[in-house]
């Protein structure tokens, strides 16, 4: 029988990077069978020796960080030293998910409170079996980990679907776990397209999906999950907006603004996408931006456009973009694929695609607002909700605004920082999904609680 098998490519160069099989419903059938019977035999394990197999496999994948960093830099076509960064960030969650399960999940006493009677109460987080997780091409080591590190560490199987433009990643993670844990197929990783997510996502035998990719993918697979109640978690795009409150440090705002909208070619969920300055500092702060954007470049500071088909909802925005508004740097002509250079426009209405939409590139619009109440009351008026950012030397102004912003997660006078931070939740509100990554509530995310009362 011969086995059909696709492609990933450089998107820099278009050359074939590798040749993985469309593993349809019988091969993730049988996958997550083997990945029953080894959950089991994880489950069984107990957390000190899970911890000491999770140690063991940061320190292969830390052994071979080179190698993986050159297989995402040819997959997804950043530069090596951003793939380097993606893969020690998904270390440290390891890292950090294998040293707290115990005492996140571990069985403890719990208080009755019972007047009158003997009763003795434990809680403990048991694992749910097969998780599967289904991941994007954008960060395609960091982003799957902040789900796989914290299922294995709460006792689950894996089976993971990487997307098929970076299943090589996928599968090498999967193949570098079975170093450090060669008993059991605890880790598998699956590859195919257009079939294998949603063969994944209707086995009834999945305890709990993780997934993380658009809005739209999310529903279907919710929709499939729904015929066999199987939860799941759903990390989805963003929006993000930047606030740039009167007082400031200008010079670091801009510097952050330009970062988290650039780099990664501007292909992170919670990359800077529309920017919010008050009156007081906006031509300030524009010119801050302005002579910096002169100096980044595409190709040289962030690599391609990824997946071909977002260059056109890309230059879709574009020129929306700069038909409404007014152009501070780029435009139409700073399409050229699979690259884009850096577009900043002003003065986009509101209502707009180019505002509204998740474009996934190296874009920006800005807007001038009375103060920063109207600059938080723009930036909440996004279907999407994941990160944001504000800018203020004022910390309880600062503060406020950050926990006002209907957002997940809210970085002050830095930007994306709290995604690196592995004691902290990843997640979002409205169209940006549901459901809690990293941290002690990431932990739980692939866990039961086993509530036991006993009478004394
Ligand atoms: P996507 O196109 O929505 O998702 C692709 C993945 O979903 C593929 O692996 C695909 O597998 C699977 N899939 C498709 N239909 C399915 C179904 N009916 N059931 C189960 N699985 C199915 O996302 P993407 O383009 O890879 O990623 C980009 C998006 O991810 C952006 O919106 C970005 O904001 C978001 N993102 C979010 C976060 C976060 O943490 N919130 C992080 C990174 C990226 P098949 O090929 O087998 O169908």
């Amino acid at each position: 029988m011969t086995t059909l098998t696709f492609d990933s490519l450089n998107p820099a160069t278009g050359e074939v990077v590798g040749t993985h099989p469309r593993q349809g419903p019988d091969a993730v059938r049988e996958a997550v069978g083997r990945a029953a019977e080894a959950a089991a035999w994880w489950g069984g394990l107990g957390h000190p020796a899970r911890r000491q197999r999770l140690l063991d496999y940061k320190a292969v994948l830390t052994r071979h960080l080179r190698e993986l960093s050159r297989l995402v830099h040819e997959e997804t076509g950043k530069p090596v030293g951003d793939a380097t960064l993606e893969i020690v960030l998904a270390i440290t969650h390891l890292d950090w998910a294998a040293r707290h399960a115990r005492k996140v999940l571990g069985r403890r006493r719990v208080g009755t409170g019972m007047v009158g009677l003997n009763l003795a109460a434990t809680l403990e987080y048991l694992p749910l079996g097969v998780v599967g997780v289904i991941g994007p091409w954008n960060y395609p080591v960091f982003t799957p980990m902040g789900s796989i590190a914290y299922a294995l560490a709460a006792g689950n199987a894996v089976v993971f679907k990487p997307s098929e433009l970076t299943p090589g990643i996928g599968v090498r993670l999967a193949e570098l776990f079975a170093e450090s844990v060669p008993e059991q197929p605890v880790f598998q990783a699956v590859t195919g397209l257009g079939e294998t997510g949603a063969a994944l996502a209707a086995d009834p035998r999945i305890g709990k999906v993780a997934f993380t990719g658009s809005t739209a993918t999310a529903k279907r697979v919710m929709a499939a999950c729904a015929e066999n109640l199987t939860p799941i978690v759903a990390e989805c795009g963003g929006k993000d907006a930047f606030i740039v409150d009167a007082d400031a440090d200008l010079a670091r705002a801009a510097d952050a603004c330009l970062w988290g909208a650039m780099s990664n070619a501007g292909q992170t969920c919670v990359g800077v996408e529309r920017v919010y300055v008050v009156d007081a500092v906006y031509e300030s702060f524009m010119r801050e931006l302005s002579g910096r954007v002169t100096k980044v470049r595409a190709g040289e500071d962030y690599g391609p456009i990824t997946m071909p088909g977002q260059v056109d909802i890309i230059k879709r925005h574009i020129d929306d973009a700069t038909k409404s508004g007014k152009i501070v740097t780029g435009g139409p002509g700073s399409v050229r694929a699979p690259y884009v250079e850096p577009v900043i426009v002003e003065d986009v209405p509101e209502d707009s695609p180019a505002v509204r939409e998740e474009t996934f590139g190296p874009t920006i619009t800005v807007r001038r607002t009375r103060d920063a109440q109207e600059a938080l009351e723009l930036a909440n008026a996004s279907a999407y909700g994941l990160g944001g950012t504000v800018f203020s030397r004022n910390t309880r102004r600062a503060m406020e605004l950050a926990r006002r912003m209907r957002t997940g997660m809210t970085a002050i006078n830095s930007v994306i920082s709290f995604a690196g931070v592995p004691a902290l939740p990843f997640g979002g509100v409205g169209d940006s999904g549901f459901g809690r990554i990293h941290g002690a509530d990431g932990l739980r995310e692939f866990a039961r609680p086993k509530a036991i009362s006993r009478q004394r």
